[in-house]
């Protein structure tokens, strides 16, 4: 029997083209962790965004039970890095881990059997739609309108999302301003979300949804805190706008908690977060039996299979900084047409290989 007879690991990092911000936090950098798992004749490939202490996870408690697997049993395998994460705890760095893992073994199946990870997996649909997101707070208005316009007139993207909440929601009347400019520069017609990262509080949230109404907003992301269910549900109630939240979800519980309080109207999953494919497909079934579509956040090349085959799907989030790592460091990348992305379906498992050039991003982490 062929064996998973290895799991090599790679921290790459990545400095941002301008700095960046949101309501609640700020970065100059993005973290990449890669996992290779491989058998004598193929290696995988699967990545997370997140801390190199993801990777130290990955040869010290996961590289243990994923050595000596059977790469066709991958749900197996899954189950028993979540028995081996048991004592450092589920949500956060363990499962962007085994995610980075879990989608390495899923690309390592396909490739084994000779197919794409869309087919392997199976496809309700052969493309999927995105929306471009970026708008970050830090950008000057220019720079936002810029990058707005282009996704929606250039790239024939017809759904963005900008940052909101500037300062933990300390400037509301500067945060409508800048809706209202990205509004008249994508015009009538383009679908405009936000996103305030749980900048605001509850009231503070109504109040400006009542705003963006008047500006054909369509999605409002974490008005207040993910954590706060009962806000949410608030804030939901009181307006005709989407509410959209569950990036920051690990696993079931977690999801089907944010469901059930009737938090939202879009759920949201991301697939280098959630411990991976395996368990993106069974958020979906969260999601589906609350009448509910889910929405994958980020990491567009990691969620294109996935996506593709569940059938309560909403879009991406063809996220910039994501978008602009994968194009660099990747080969094989779907390019977005027409305001969709399409799995290729002439290459095997998730389709993409790293470019030699991507080693100059690569940080001095080694296994100890
Ligand atoms: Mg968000």
């Amino acid at each position: 029997m062929t064996v998973i007879d290895g799991l090599d690991v790679e921290v790459y990092r990545i400095p941002t083209d301008k700095p960046e911000a949101d309501g609640t936090f700020a970065w100059d950098a993005t973290t990449m962790v890669v996992a290779h798992p491989r058998t004598v004749d193929c290696t995988g490939i699967g990545y997370t965004y997140t801390t190199s202490a993801a990777a130290e996870l990955i040869t010290d408690l996961l590289e243990p039970v994923v050595v000596g697997s059977d790469p066709m049993d991958v749900p197996a395998t899954w189950s028993r890095m979540v028995a081996a994460i048991r004592n450092v705890g589920r949500p956060g760095v363990a499962s962007a881990a085994i995610a980075a893992v879990d989608i390495g073994l899923w690309d390592l199946k396909a490739k084994v059997l000779g197919l794409p990870l869309a087919t392997l997996l199976g496809a309700v649909r052969h493309d999927v739609p995105i929306y471009g997101s970026g708008g970050f707070t830090s950008y000057t208005e220019a720079e936002l309108c810029d990058q707005l316009a282009h996704w929606v007139k250039h790239d024939g993207i017809g759904r963005v999302k900008m940052k909101i909440g500037t300062d933990r929601g300390a400037h509301e009347k500067h945060d409508l301003a800048r809706v209202e400019a990205a509004r008249s520069a994508i015009g009538r017609e383009a679908e405009l979300f936000v996103d305030a990262n749980g900048a605001y509080d509850t009231k503070q949230a109504a109040r400006l949804a009542r705003a963006f109404r008047d500006v054909d907003v369509r999605w409002f992301e974490e008005p207040v805190s993910s954590d706060d269910l009962v806000g949410l549900r608030l804030v939901r109630e009181h307006t005709d706008i989407e509410i959209a939240a569950g990036e920051y979800g690990a696993d079931l519980v977690y999801f089907e908690r944010m469901c059930g309080a009737g938090a939202v109207d879009v759920l949201q999953a991301d697939v280098t977060r959630c411990a991976g494919i395996t368990e993106w497909q069974r958020v979906a079934a969260v999601a589906a039996a609350h009448g509910l579509e889910i929405s994958g956040h980020c990491a567009p090349t990691a969620h294109l299979a996935v996506a593709c085959s569940v059938p309560n799907l909403r879009h991406l989030e063809y996220f910039h900084d994501h978008v602009r790592i994968e194009a660099m460091l990747f080969d094989g990348v779907s390019p977005a047409r027409d305001g969709v992305l399409a799995p290729d379906l002439n290459r095997a498992g998730l389709g993409i290989s790293l470019q030699p050039d991507a080693a100059k991003y690569r940080t001095d982490w080694s296994p100890r």
